[in-house]
């Protein structure tokens, strides 16, 4: 029997829906549940891809190609669950399908509304592609209060009542802002934000709090009284110092014993000591190891959510700290200068679209190459490092990225066709910009000798993908002499997947995202091997 957790939030944004639902999803598979978590997304953008990383973070990709919310990381990173395209929609997606089987004619003359034919595809959505998960946790974008949101909750609550109060329950994470002038926990927005959601007929089964100190029995018993909850239902969720501490502190607030209350299943305690091993490892690190992340889109940490996690990954599985100095590329440019990357231990070019930045990309690769620096590339960080190798080692005049525009020798340029599970794809200068990358998981071949082949311990890997523009193989041989290998490539041989430097103690480029499936429990080995790099670099300076 699968069961339904709707969760919703309210207040403010940003209190951590996410990472709650992820580690609620964690608790309940510590008890033994096969989980599922599911995004819906009230914008009205088909999907995030489109999206400025600056309005909403990182855009996730599943290895069956989709490009999804970055709360699907959390999911990931939390449950070890691979998400699919069918763990996230938005308003977008549902009212394309509604229009375009209205365009078939399919409604068989009925009008189409909010209520019910959006509200149905919406709940068609929620209980599609479900296999035997026990439990599938639904969690809803935004706060509620949102115009955009309001045909989600009405279908959530549909869906309630059509299911059973035995198969669906709804948690709702709202916030007690703490007034230090009266030295006060306020309840009275979570009383508000209860109401707004009692307006549109949802009553919360469990209220999640989150709040900077621990509540008193006085509050709990306040908001049980005024949202109509049981008190063991109000729920402190409190800050905690590291994400991985959130599973043990919801549990020891009972957010998964009050859960299963609702469902009416008892169970033993759950075995929390993975969580509790890895917290200590993320908390109390042997040592310090300081990599520069050279980008683009600084000024919202959230844009490169898998990649700051994934260094954690690499830390833990090395015991040491990884402090990232986060820089944006144009200050490169603007000064002339690398001078920031003095005392960095590894330098990381992630991901990145568009020409701003990207010279100052080139030159801290180059600063990397000549001086020995551990340097991991990531797809535009991969392709940046193939163009300065190609100028500065290679001595291709003119070495440059088609991305920016015509350029004499293309080593990047766009990627007009290639293979997708035996079926040609094929796009041009005038295709359309949504969800039209080489996006999802595609295999890659390791060079016999290289150096990814042994920190794989693989001569096939699958990862995921999300560009548009590719290292040209016309360079291969070139580029080889001077110095610069394409030690992995598409099964066809003609996408270069990795670029290396022999010569380098870690010089290291990647077409793909391999941020995107590492895991705290599975660290990419990629990560764990940089960060062992970056180790080494910190004993030489
Ligand atoms: N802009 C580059 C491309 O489209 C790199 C993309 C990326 O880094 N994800 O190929």
């Amino acid at each position: 029997m699968t069961r339904f957790v709707f969760i919703t939030g309210g207040v403010v944004s940003s209190l951590g829906k996410g990472l709650a639902s992820a580690a609620l999803g964690s608790l309940l598979q510590a008890r033994g549940f096969k989980v599922r978590l599911r995004k819906l997304d009230p914008y009205i953008n088909v999907d995030p891809g489109t999206m400025s990383p600056y309005q909403h973070g990182e855009v996730y990709v599943t290895d069956d190609g989709a490009e999804t919310d970055l709360d699907l990381g959390h999911y990931e990173r939390f449950t070890g669950v691979s998400a699919r395209r069918t763990d996230n929609v938005t308003t977008g997606q549902i009212y394309s399908k509604v229009i375009a089987k209205e365009r078939r004619g399919e409604y068989l003359g009925a009008t189409i509304q909010v209520i019910p034919h959006i509200t149905n595809a919406i709940k068609e959505f929620v209980l599609s592609d479900i296999d035997d998960e026990d439990f599938v946790l639904c969690e809803i974008g935004g706060t509620v209060g949102d115009i955009e949101g309001l045909p989600f909750l009405e279908a959530i609550r549909q869906l309630g009542n059509e299911l059973g109060r035995d198969k669906a329950m709804y948690v709702h994470l709202t916030l007690l802002p703490y007034i230090a002038a009266a030295g006060e926990l306020k309840t009275k927005p979570t009383q508000h934000s209860v109401k707004e959601l009692l307006s549109l007929g949802i009553q919360p089964d469990l209220l999640l709090c989150r709040s900077e100190h621990q509540f008193s029995d006085g509050d709990r018993s306040k908001i049980a009284q005024f949202c109509n909850v049981r008190r063991d239902s109000v729920v402190p969720a409190l800050d905690v110092e590291s994400i991985y501490q959130v599973p043990i502190s919801y549990h020891e607030q009972g957010l998964d014993d009050e859960v299963l209350r609702h469902f009416g299943i008892e169970l033993p305690a759950p075995d929390l000591s993975r969580w509790k091993k890895i917290t200590k490892r993320a908390l109390a690190p042997e040592g310090d190891v300081a990599i520069a992340i050279v980008g683009k889109y600084m000024g919202l940490k959230d844009a490169y959510k898998s990649l700051s996690e994934a260094l954690a990954h690499g830390g833990i599985a090395n015991n040491v700290r990884v402090n990232l100095k986060w820089l944006e590329a144009e200050i490169f440019e603007e000064a002339g200068t690398v001078e920031h990357l003095e005392d960095v231990h590894g330098i990381l070019v992630p991901g990145g679209f568009g020409e701003r930045g990207a010279e100052g990309k080139i030159m801290a690769a180059k600063f990397a190459r000549e001086r020995h620096v551990p340097y991991f590339g990531i797809c535009f960080g991969m392709q940046m490092a193939v163009v300065e190798a190609a100028r500065n080692l290679a001595g291709i005049k003119g070495a440059g990225s088609t991305e920016f525009g015509p350029c004499d020798a293309p080593v990047v340029g766009l990627m007009t066709e290639w293979d997708k599970d035996g079926v040609t794809e094929q796009r041009g200068e005038d295709s359309d910009k949504g969800g039209t990358m080489r996006l999802g998981a595609y295999d890659c071949n390791l060079g016999d000798n290289s150096r990814v082949r042994g920190i794989y311990g693989n001569k096939a890997i699958s990862e995921r993908h999300r560009h548009r523009y590719e290292v040209n193989i016309a360079y291969e041989a070139e580029l080889a002499g001077a110095g610069l290998v394409f030690s992995g490539k598409s099964p066809d041989g003609v996408l270069p997947e990795i670029v290396e430097i022999p010569e380098h103690p870690w010089f290291i480029g990647v077409q793909f995202h391999p941020e995107l499936k590492s895991r705290p429990f599975e660290p990419h080995p990629l990560f764990t091997d940089f960060i062992r790099a970056a180790v080494d670099q910190s004993r030489l300076v």
